[in-house]
């Protein structure tokens, strides 16, 4: 997966390969879709949502320029699969999932990988996490309308925010960095993501 799936495709951020080779996806995925832990692909949850594809997971923690000393915030727990990730690459994580059952069996799988630096928190992700801001980067990993303002608001200055956002054909994978006062926006790339349910995202139904 690191080589064929990563690397060959432009992932070149030696420590998010490490980190993808390191966290056992398949201990993540559920039981049903295990055989398929490692395909090119995103892979069904319940509730209608997925983990997202390998390459999709390393492409966000590329763009979040993380060296590990960082406090993150997650937005779309799922799994608990990228959190896995992102905990190899920072300081600290704080990942917000909206629906309570994946909370539950996230905050699970976490737990029986040993993961510790990970806090699953069950709420709506779209506004952040106050408690825990200012973050150095934030991934959030369903579409959005556009960046929450909340979650530019909770960046540390020189913040990365990396999500994708809807826009007319499809959704685009976009980094968001904080200056200051000033947002500069850079796309990576088309994307297809569930959508971001919450107050500054979607409406739910
Ligand atoms: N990163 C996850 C993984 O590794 O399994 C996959 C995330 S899945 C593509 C997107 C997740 O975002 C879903 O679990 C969905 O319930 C969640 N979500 C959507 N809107 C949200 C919100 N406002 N706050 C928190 N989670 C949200």
């Amino acid at each position: 997966m690191v080589e064929r799936q990563l690397r060959r495709r432009g992932i070149s951020d030696e420590r998010v390969l490490d980190a993808m080779g390191r966290v056992p996806r398949e201990a993540y995925v559920p039981e049903a879709v295990r055989a398929k832990a490692y395909d090119d692909s995103a892979l069904p949850l319940s509730h209608e949502q997925t983990i997202s594809q390998p390459w999709v997971v390393a492409a966000i923690c590329q763009a979040m320029a993380l060296s590990g000393d960082e406090t993150v915030l997650e937005v779309g727990t799922g799994s608990g699969y990228s959190a896995a990730v992102l905990s190899l690459l920072s300081r600290a994580v704080v990942s917000v999932e909206r629906i309570p059952e994946l909370v539950e069996q996230a905050r699970a799988a976490l737990a029986a990988n040993g993961v510790a630096s990970v806090e699953v928190i069950c709420g709506d992700g779209s506004v952040g996490h106050p408690p825990g801001a200012p973050y150095d980067a934030i991934a959030v990993h369903a579409t959005g309308p556009g960046a929450p303002p909340t979650l530019l608001a909770q960046l540390a200055d020189g913040g990365r925010l990396v999500m994708p956002v809807a826009t007319g054909a499809s959704d685009l994978l976009t980094v968001f960095r904080r200056e200051g006062d000033e947002v500069a926006r850079r796309a990576i790339g088309p994307c297809r993501f569930v959508p971001l349910i919450g107050e500054e995202g979607f409406r739910p139904g």
